[in-house]
């Protein structure tokens, strides 16, 4: 069967990922999480006194060291999962914590860093067969995507989901801290000048704020057959 592009967007912590990389396995697809290039570059930003844990970010020494941050993926071979490596280092387990989360839609908005991210990519998905999550996946990274999804839910049930997850990971968090945090990223990510959160006129609309995981996987899996005839 011919391959096809699957992009989905959405808002921060709408479980989009998850979806996502269920697909993905199901079809026999690759998955790529594009959030996590932006969280390994905000790593570097972090890690090299670019930007201030309060975001306040040196843009001009950000796209000074640009050629220097080299983002790429690696398979866990124990998972079998597309882990995000920084600098040839994998630090997929690093970018998952509130520090970045509080920081990742500042360095996501400056236009060299999307540009960059953009490229690659686009060109991970040059011979189609993938499953991208993101925010501009439908609207600027593969505009001509067969099948594109726009994921949304209710903010409180995202921060509750968000906050339930750190604190499996050991993460000591506050539940207002997690709620504002999804709801600047929101703010930050539909209102930036370059590819702003949006839905794309050709996406399907999915709001999950009452759906279980299983549900979302098999709406999925039905659009999936649907547009492909499947
Ligand atoms: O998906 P995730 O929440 O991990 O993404 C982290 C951040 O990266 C988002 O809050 C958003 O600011 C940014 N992002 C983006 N464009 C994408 C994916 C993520 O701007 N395609």
């Amino acid at each position: 069967m011919k391959k096809i592009t699957i992009a989905i967007d959405g808002f921060s912590s709408s479980g989009k990922s998850s979806m996502a990389r269920q697909l993905a396995a199901t079809i026999g697809y690759a998955y790529i999480d594009s959030g996590a290039m932006y969280r390994a570059v905000a790593l570097y930003c972090l890690e090299n006194d670019i930007i201030t844990g309060d975001g306040i970010i040196d843009t001009e020494r950000l796209e000074k060291c640009l050629p220097q941050i080299n983002i790429g993926f690696e398979v866990n071979p124990v998972s079998g999962r597309s882990e995000v490596t920084l600098n040839g280092v994998n630090v997929e387990n690093c970018i998952r914590t509130l520090e970045i989360s509080n920081v990742v839609s500042r360095v996501a908005a400056v236009p060299a860093v999307r540009h960059a991210m953009v490229a690659i990519q686009q060109q991970l998905g040059i011979k189609k067969g993938i499953v991208m999550d993101g925010r501009d996946i439908g609207t600027t990274v593969f505009p001509d995507a067969e099948m594109k999804i726009y994921v949304n839910a209710d903010a409180q049930v995202r921060a509750e989901r968000r906050y339930k997850e750190l604190l499996e990971k050991g993460q000591s968090v506050e539940f207002d801290e997690v709620l504002k945090n999804v709801k600047e990223r929101d703010y930050i990510d539909m209102t930036r000048e370059e590819s702003p959160l949006r839905k794309a006129p050709d996406a399907i609309l999915l709001d999950n704020s009452h759906m279980t995981p299983e549900e979302q996987n098999e709406a999925l899996l039905q659009i999936f057959k649907r547009i492909t005839n499947a």
